[in-house]
């Protein structure tokens, strides 16, 4: 029974085949008529075989139109990839100096205490504010704003480094 099935599958499959090419052969003899007639001239340019040596190169030569378009460098340069580790060293830092200067008895100015003292919270914003500027950064290059770019990341780290710098330079409020 299964032969049979099979058989009948082949020869259908045969026959669509069959079917596919003969269809496709009948079409380009009408498209070819059209197109014959105006090209028969050409075999008469074979007067000169060193000048058709010669020819094929030059066509080739437009290549090199592409390269004079503008450059745009890969996200993940190596500029990028310092100015990120800057900003998630400068998040660190920021980090670090809140929770020195929560041990201090200081309050934070910008999140609430609650979450600054929540540490994996603390330390997961902290990550969530490297992965937006990286974000940021990432829309500005997509729509070619490459200097933005690189002063997202520039102006974060000063941001971050400036706050850091300035948490430790709070003074620990001594009692009395
Ligand atoms: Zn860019």
């Amino acid at each position: 029974m299964r032969t049979p099935a099979r058989l009948a599958i082949v020869g259908a499959l045969f026959w669509l085949v069959g079917v596919s090419t003969t269809r496709a052969q009948q079409q380009p003899p009408a498209e070819s008529k059209d197109s014959s007639a105006p090209s028969a001239p050409q075999p008469a340019a074979g007067a000169a075989p060193a000048d058709q040596q010669n020819a094929p190169a030059t066509p080739q030569a437009p290549k090199p139109t592409t390269p004079p378009a503008p450059y745009v460098h890969s996200f993940w340069d190596r500029e990028n990839d310092w100015l990120f580790a800057g900003v998630a060293a400068g998040r660190a830092f920021d980090y670090a100096s809140t929770l020195n200067l929560r041990r201090r008895g200081i309050n934070e100015v910008f999140l609430t205490n609650s979450i600054v003292d929540n540490h994996p919270l603390f330390a997961s914003i902290e990550a969530a504010a490297t992965g937006a500027s990286i974000g940021v950064s990432y829309i500005f290059h997509a729509t070619g704003h490459h200097r933005l770019e690189r002063w997202t990341s520039i102006i974060h780290f000063g941001v971050a480094t400036g706050g850091a710098i300035r948490n430790y330079a709070l003074k620990t409020p001594h009692p009395g």
